[in-house]
């Protein structure tokens, strides 16, 4: 029974009903009221009663999901379901809107975004070819055109040439940055083993073949300490062994060491090697710390060496919109390739990962043709794509751009990046806390450090400094574990290990809510140092 007391039933009569178009104005005022629950209904309804989330154990809640019946004849209309997941399941999930909420890489979205993945859905276009999407795949190349101009500054007779021309591929929109990275080591990996004689190429011939032709023994591709997993998994996917994606050290400020890029480029390439390298990754943004690898510099070694230079930019690029701070990812125009990701730093609903070639012709290596979908020769982007079916993302990102301008988003940027200088600064102030990481993007490390501590450890030899580190690492734990159960703010955490160092539990702040004002900063380091002097006084004399 519905709410009303109607049965619910499936027959021909009420499936038509979600189908063809709604006549009445009854109908229509009914459809246009719940769009306005969706819109603010659930944003009203989160602000009014949770936090960042309401306390219930994952256990208990999935004590309540244990139905695996499909019912014969509809439980709910729509207006029910709706209400359902505003009541039931939303304040479950996570607020990830909330300015308390400092901790992850995913945030609030403008609203406007709500609207334009509506479009995206009610016109359902598939870009996977022209016959489903026509203008959407030209307004696509048009989307991609702009932000591989933003990256790598080439001429305006450039883009002419090559914007709407069917044999060039400027980029590429997939799922994720996890996809974006993948599709980018996938390019460099079959530029790597082109064909040749007898050879077809590694595409078609697989890994062991391509090895066999080019007389070597393995693949490898080179990325600092602090690059991202996704990176690890395109190396198992492409065949070449998660373990052959090879970490090089990084310096003092996380940035990848480039006198060891050097020296392993040198030693895996010397004459007897038999050892290829695929790419470099420099990284513009790492997840842990946001810092930026020296890219004019990495770009100058693979130049060098004739290896291919992919950026992953999937949180920093869109700091290129930003006059102020762009020129912190200098060198990377230099890139064969670059990653970014559209739900980040774009402020996009989740599922939008891009990456861009410099070379039009880079994507021709990964070209596929299907007899039913795709003829050679045609515009349609399925045929240099990893994804098949995939929805019209570049609309929302190209109406992002016009709604907002670079100017918009710089002004996010911008408040990201000064509002975590100022984080910073409150730190460095603050007798209980020690800064880890200087914010070069928007992202912050830090760590309580009792001043009993800090005394200690200036000190300290060796084994009474691994001692106390080992202490403070179980206080970060407990602090962030128990500020995240309290529901009201959110900091996350990680493990980092400073070059010569001991491994450090940190706590991680990423400033991209434009709401997260010093106000709202200073309150969470305060409910930290609270968190931190209640848990001491409960536990005194038991860590001493
Ligand atoms: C987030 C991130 C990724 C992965 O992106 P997903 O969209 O989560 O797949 C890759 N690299 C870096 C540097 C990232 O920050």
């Amino acid at each position: 029974m519905s709410a009303d007391g109607r049965a619910l039933v499936a027959n021909w009569q009420t499936l038509q009903q979600v189908f063809i178009r709604p006549e009445n104005e009854a109908v229509r005022a009914t459809l246009v009221k719940y769009m306005e629950q969706i819109l603010f209904g659930l944003h009203d309804f989160l602000r009014a009663h949770v936090g960042i989330t309401e306390a219930e154990s994952l256990i208990k809640l999935s004590e309540r999901f244990q139905d695996s019946l499909i019912h014969e004849h509809p439980r709910r209309k729509l207006a029910d379901v709706i209400q359902g997941i505003i009541e039931d399941l939303a304040p479950f999930a996570v607020n990830v809107a909330s300015p308390y909420f400092i901790g992850h890489m995913t945030s609030a979205i403008p609203f406007f975004m709500v609207h334009l993945q509506t479009i995206v859905a009610a016109l359902n276009q598939n870009l996977v070819k022209l016959e489903t999407s026509k203008v959407f795949s030209i307004h696509e190349r048009q989307v991609l055109a702009k932000l591989h101009r933003r990256i790598f500054k080439r001429p305006g007779e450039f883009y002419r040439h090559h914007i709407q021309r069917p044999e060039s591929t400027l980029g590429s929109f997939v799922e994720d940055g996890t996809l974006a990275n993948l599709t980018a080591l996938w390019v460099a990996r079959n530029r790597c083993f082109p064909p040749e004689k007898d050879f077809e190429g590694i595409e078609s011939e697989g890994l062991a073949a391509a090895l066999a032709a080019h007389g070597a023994e393995r693949a490898v591709v080179l990325v600092s300490g602090m690059g991202h997993y996704s990176l690890r998994k395109a190396g198992g996917v492409l065949g070449i062994g998660s373990r052959n994606v090879l970490a090089i050290d990084t310096d003092n400020h996380y940035r990848m060491d480039t006198t060891a890029l050097q020296n392993s480029i040198r030693d895996l390439s010397a004459s007897d090697s038999r050892t290829r390298i695929i790419a470099v990754v420099g990284i513009a943004g790492t997840t842990e710390t946001g810092n930026i690898d020296d890219l004019v510099a990495i770009g100058r070694i693979c130049r060098r060496h004739g290896i291919h230079f992919h950026v992953d930019a999937a949180w920093g690029g869109p700091t290129l919109m930003s006059e102020r701070y762009a020129r912190r990812l200098e060198g990377i125009q230099n890139a064969d390739s670059v990653t970014i990701d559209g739900h980040k730093q774009f402020y996009m609903p989740m599922g939008c990962g891009m990456v861009y070639f410099r070379e039009p012709q880079a994507m021709d290596a990964v070209a596929y043709h299907a007899a039913y979908v795709n003829r050679p020769g045609s515009v349609d982007l399925g045929i240099k794509s990893l994804v098949g079916s995939r929805a019209a993302n570049s609309l929302i990102l190209g109406s992002a751009l016009d709604i907002m301008g670079a100017g918009g988003y710089a002004v996010l940027i911008d408040h990201g990046i000064e509002t975590a200088r100022a984080f910073a600064h409150a730190v460095r102030n603050h007798p209980l806390f020690e800064l880890i990481t200087e914010p070069e993007l928007n992202i912050i490390t830090y760590r309580v450090c009792p001043p009993a501590y800090s005394e200690r450890l200036t000190a300290a030899g060796n084994r009474e400094r691994r001692q106390l580190n080992r202490a403070l690492n179980r206080i970060n734990k407990v602090v962030q574990r128990l500020q995240r159960e309290a529901g009201r703010s959110f900091v996350s955490r990680t493990t980092l290990l400073p070059r010569g160092g001991m491994e450090t539990v940190v706590l991680r702040a990423v400033i991209m809510n434009p709401m997260t004002d010093m106000h709202i900063v200073n309150a969470i380091l305060e409910e930290q140092a609270a968190i931190y002097a209640d848990w001491e006084a409960g536990t005194a004399g038991l860590t001493s």
